[in-house]
């Protein structure tokens, strides 16, 4: 057959890899055993005790489109992972293939075929089940193999596969070896949520709602963080439809309008999410490794989505606000048309933000809200103001709202900042400082810490070690799947370091290697900013919200937050004016 049309079904060996597991599971294993050498590039080897294939079917296996699955209805019906017929085939003529099978109380066989070149059956001595074993893939198609990576990147890839199969079969055991060492050991008919949190953060295990949600046909399962426990990026989302793991954009923007009013905008939960749909619904042959799909109705998904979070984050106690932050704002309009039809003039923001009130949120949709916190609303007798006081152009602290907005009184009107945007900006702005000076300062921590992370994330922070020292954080390799950190960035304070080093990994793998150093500096730097600052749901003293509103009167930049959001507003006396009709 055709060898570069090979690399349709196999780019790389991950692809390899999700065929031959797949194939397994469609066996009806019970265990799944993946070996992997050099991300793959030297071995892949996955065993399983499925029901394995009879003697005389084992050649046909290796010819193209021999599939013993093509069921007679339409193609769309097909509920097996494989179909088409291809893969074994795809793979034998680019490698060096050994297919080895044995069925329940038979003897077993072995077939080798060498880049498309099949031998004869040989008896070989094995448990009941199929071992699949791959070696030198695409060594004699030089035009496939250039556009093969690193062992490393090859590996970080074969893990994302491994890791999305195992979390859609909780049901089958799954073993993962790489380059001799134990990845982990899943035992079969593992509980979804054992399963999933085992696979993306051991943590999660504490951290998580069950999402379960019936409509029309229609089912969603999963697992789901609490609002408390996010990362960085979203790409520790995963769905899966029909049992199969599949990308879509459509979980995304699903997750964040779920999570909306508990979460900061830039974090995002952990998840695992199970649609379960008649076949109808949803065409998955759009791409040829079947990772993307359609839905008939994607507005129905969505939503199903959006409730089935919702309702599992409301049944775990959190309590859903009511109000979006567009529409907070409409709040004080609407107010102000009660007291007499005065059309509300929003007031330009004061300094470097620029005219941010009308499409600031006046409440965020910051973690505060979520929390169950009564109303939290605090005003602290505070000593008379000094004359020179009013010149602040931020004003005095008031109090705090929802401990995440300070309340200050200024001259000519009200200000609202929030806390913890407000805070970030200052941290970030202080450690471009000192970097530009060349001395941010490091603060040993007392005992040093472990945190634990997957290889690939290992790989991409141990890259930067030189350059996450010269932001102020030592760290260094703890083992294959472990980073220690000595100390970090003095700024930060006592900051959560595991949680630090998690969103860095995060950043990294988003970033690419291309990126410049600058951007990565700057990206890490405003990573740190965000861990060394004070939260939304802080309690802060009137002492230190006037400390917080001084530096941000002299720090530059300082109106708008690392995203670009207002991190104060201003409502002048002559809009609270109007609000009352008093003009
Ligand atoms: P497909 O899975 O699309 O049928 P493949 O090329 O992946 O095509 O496999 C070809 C055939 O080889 C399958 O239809 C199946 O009969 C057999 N086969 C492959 N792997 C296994 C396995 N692990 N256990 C049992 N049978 C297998
Ligand atoms: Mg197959």
């Amino acid at each position: 057959m055709n060898r570069i049309a090979a690399g349709e079904v196999v780019e790389r060996p991950a692809s390899a890899l999700k065929e031959l597991i797949e194939n397994g599971l469609d066996a009806g294993a019970r265990s799944i055993a993946v070996t992997l050498r050099q991300g793959g590039l030297d071995g892949i080897a996955v065993a399983d005790d499925g029901h394995g294939i009879a003697r005389e079917e084992m050649a046909l296996a290796l010819e193209r489109h021999a599939t013993s699955k093509m069921p007679d209805e339409a193609i769309e019906q097909v509920r097996t992972l494989g179909f088409r017929g291809e893969a074994l085939p795809s793979i034998g003529s680019v490698s060096r293939l050994s297919l080895a099978s044995r069925q329940g109380s038979g003897d077993g066989w072995r077939l080798l075929c060498d880049n498309g070149v099949i031998s004869p059956l040989e008896p070989a001595a094995m448990a009941p089940g199929t071992r699949v074993e791959v070696e030198g893939l695409f060594e004699r198609v030089p035009a496939r193999r250039k556009f093969l990576r690193s062992p490393r990147s090859e590996y970080a890839a074969c893990l994302d596969i491994v890791r999305r199969l195992a979390m859609a079969r909780s049901d089958v055991g799954f073993v993962l070896e790489h380059d001799g060492r134990r990845i982990f050991s899943l035992p079969p008919g593992q509980d979804r949520e054992d399963r999933v949190a085992q696979l993306i953060d051991r943590e999660l295990a504490d951290n998580h709602v069950i999402v379960a949600l019936e409509r029309e046909g229609v089912s969603l399962a999963g697992v789901a963080s609490l609002p408390t426990f996010h990362r960085g990026s979203a790409d520790h989302q995963y769905l899966f439809v029909n049992g199969r793991p599949v990308r879509d954009r459509l979980l995304v923007g699903a997750v964040r309008g779920a999570y909306a009013d508990f979460i900061a905008r830039d974090r995002h939960p952990v998840l695992a999410l199970f649609l379960t749909l008649p076949v109808e619904e949803v065409d998955v042959n759009v791409h040829p490794a079947k990772t993307e799909v359609r839905f008939r109705d994607p507005a129905f998904m969505r939503g199903m989505i959006v409730s089935g979070l919702r309702r599992a984050l409301d049944e775990a106690g959190m309590r859903v606000a009511n109000k979006a932050d567009a529409s907070s704002t409409d709040l004080w309009q609407r107010e102000a048309v009660f007291a007499e039809p005065a059309p509300l003039q929003p007031a330009p923001a004061y300094g470097s933000g620029g005219g941010a009130y009308g499409g600031a949120p006046l409440l965020g949709d910051r973690q505060a809200r979520f929390s169950g916190f009564a109303p939290s609303g605090r005003a602290e007798p505070v000593a008379p103001v000094p004359v020179e006081a009013r010149e602040f152009p931020l004003g005095i602290a008031r109090g705090q709202v929802a401990r995440t907005y300070i309340v200050a009184e200024a001259e000519d009107g009200l200000v609202l900042v929030d806390q913890h945007a407000a805070h970030e900006r200052l941290v970030l702005e202080r450690m471009r400082k000192a970097l530009a000076d060349g001395r941010v300062a490091r603060q040993a921590l007392l005992l040093p810490e472990v945190v634990e992370l997957d290889e690939p994330a290992c790989d991409r922070i141990e890259a930067r070690i030189p350059e996450l020292a010269e932001l102020g954080l030592e760290i260094e390799r703890f083992g294959p799947a472990a980073m220690l950190v000595r100390a970090a960035p003095a700024l930060l304070g006592a900051s959560d370091v595991t949680g630090l080093v998690r969103d860095l990994a995060d950043d990294l793998a988003a970033m690419g290697d291309a990126a410049s150093l600058k951007a990565r500096l700057d990206l890490v730097a405003a990573t740190m900013a965000c861990h060394g600052s004070v939260r939304a749901g802080r309690v802060l003293s009137v002492a230190e919200m006037n400390a917080l509103l001084r530096e941000m009167e002299v720090t530059p930049h300082s109106g708008q937050c690392n995203h670009g959001r207002p991190t104060w507003i201003k409502l002048a006396h002559g809009d609270i004016e109007k609000l009352f009709g008093r003009h």
